[in-house]
Formats: structure tokens, sequence, C-alpha cells
């Protein structure tokens, strides 16, 4: 990806953990990489086609000196996303801010923190059969929607599908959405959960009835495997109800451990029920 590059810009702000650097203030020096593609700017030869570093500059110049944090960590890692939420074709940036006057008692240079963020593709299945299901979808799109950290990018048409796992209960509503978004893998389904709870889903038995399901399908090609956490979701080659609607907006997306695309699998799954037959 083509990069426009910051180097050394000066601010005086006032972020640190001593009263005196929170009083008195002192020179950081930024360092920024914006990742996004030049192509079109290239060919139009217009700035609105492009990244307006002077407006980057000014934008970071105006974070650092409105807040004031403890840590550089903090400075540097909100001031990453508030990039990256403010410059729609800005589609990563690598952010450093140094310190050339902290507070150590020996000669040093400078310390700094650098942070790599940048927008992520998520898969998510949605999936309702209680109440008011369809009110429940919409309403959990449209939550996402206003997320800053997030841009629903397609969702697929809703389908009917009978309850899995042999419990007995009302019919599903299935479906599946692109979503950009600038949390890891964790926020994420903290974000999700936190929509389900909104929706008034009580745990149950697994399988039961619920008003709302959200399931992190994929994470742009990455493998977790964690306690509260499995990516690519368990399963999702064999489930119709996931691959239909998955394959209306990602037929081409490939499984990163199964290596075969939407279609594919789907196309697999049906020729299973056939020879079963
Ligand atoms: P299911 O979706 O399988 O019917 P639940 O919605 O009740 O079951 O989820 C049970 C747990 O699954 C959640 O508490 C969550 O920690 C875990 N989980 C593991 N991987 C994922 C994922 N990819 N997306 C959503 N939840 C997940
Ligand atoms: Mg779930």
């Amino acid at each position: 990806m083509d990069k426009i590059i910051i180097k050394g810009l000066e601010v005086y702000a006032w972020h640190g953990v001593y009263v005196e650097e929170q009083e008195k203030g002192q020179k950081f020096i930024v360092n920024a990489t914006l990742y996004t593609d030049t192509t079109r700017a290239s060919r139009t030869d217009e700035l609105e086609d492009s990244i307006d570093y002077g407006s980057v500059c000014m934008m970071i110049n105006d974070f650092m000196t409105k807040n004031r944090m403890n840590l550089l960590e903090a400075v540097t890692n909100c001031l990453a996303r508030k990039l990256l939420m403010s410059y729609p074709t800005l589609e990563a940036v690598t952010l450093e801010i140094e310190k050339p006057q902290a507070p150590i008692p020996l000669p040093f240079q400078s310390v700094s923190v650098k942070v790599h963020r940048s927008w992520h593709t998520a898969y998510i299945a949605f999936g309702s059969n209680m109440g008011d299901r369809l009110a429940y979808i919409n309403g959990a799109i449209d939550s996402l929607s206003s997320d800053r950290c997030c841009e629903v990018k397609k969702v697929s048409k809703v389908v009917e599908s009978k309850p899995y796992g042999g419990i007995e209960q009302e019919n599903f509503y299935n479906g599946a959405l692109e979503l950009r978004t600038l949390y890891d893998p964790k926020e994420l389904l903290e974000l999700l959960q936190g929509e389900e709870r909104h929706a008034g889903r009580v745990k149950t038995e697994h399988w039961g009835p619920r008003t709302l399901d959200l399931d992190i399908l994929y994470y742009d090609d990455e493998v977790v495997q964690t306690d509260t956490l499995s990516i690519p979701h368990v399963d999702l080659q064999n489930r119709d109800f996931v691959l239909i609607p998955l394959n209306e907006i990602a037929p081409y997306k490939r499984h990163p451990l199964i290596g075969m695309t939407t279609k594919e699998m789907l196309k697999k799954l049906k020729d299973s029920y056939v020879s079963r037959q």
C-alpha cells in the first residue's frame, strides 16, 4: 500500500504522569505513516482525492493540545483511532510519539511509543427466533452503523430456517453482514455481546431460543483460539443458515483454515444433503 509520511512534527503538550509534566508541558515529536491508495489522486491530481497531510498535522496538534493524558500509550492509541475515523481513505496508520525531554535523570536521545492500527474486515452472522425478530436484527444493524469505529458495508437478505440442535422452538431469521471495524476481535465480541444484552437476551440453554445472536464468522484472515473466542466461527462450514447469507455478500471469501470459498463450502454442504437422501 502507498504511504504518506510525516516526520518530526513538533507539538507542545501536557501529557505525563508527573505534576511537572502536567503543569509545564513539554515538546513531543510525532512521526506518522499514512497508508492509503494514491492511484486515484495521481490520476486526477486533485487534493480532495488524497489525504491532506497539512490537515492531518493540524488534527494531530489539536488532539494533543486539547487532551491531557497520563500515558503516551493512551495518547498514541487514541490519536491513531481518531485519524482512522476522520479520513475515510486512510486504511492504516503507523504512529510514533516521542518525548525527547521525558523526566529521566540520565542522558538519552528520546523515548517513544509506536503503534500500527488499521481498519479490519469482519463478517458477522446474525440470528433471532424470539419476539419481533426483524426488529431485533435491524436494531443491531442500526446500532453497529452508528458506531464510529464500525462501518456496515454489506447486509444479506434474511433467511428463515428451522432451529439447530434439536430443541423445540420458533423458526430462526438468519443473515450475515460485512463490517469494516477498528475494534480488535475481543473488543468486537464485547460490542456484539452488548448488543445481545440490549436486545434482552438472557442466557438459556445452548442452541436455545434467543432474541438476538451475533457471531463473528471471520476477522480478516486471522485465526483466534481462546476460551471465549473461536475465529473462524466453529462449524460455519456445516450450517446452511450461515453459508447461504454469507454466499450472498462474500461468495469468494476463503476460509483461512479449510481453504475453501463460501461458494465451494455451500456446494459441498448441498451435495452432502443430496448424497444422504
Ligand atoms: P451460539 O452462538 O453457539 O449459539 P452463544 O451465542 O450462546 O452460542 O455463545 C456462547 C459463547 O461463544 C460466547 O460467550 C462467546 O464467548 C463464545 N464465542 C466463541 N467464538 C465466538 C465467535 N466467533 N463469535 C461469537 N461468540 C463466540
Ligand atoms: Mg452466539
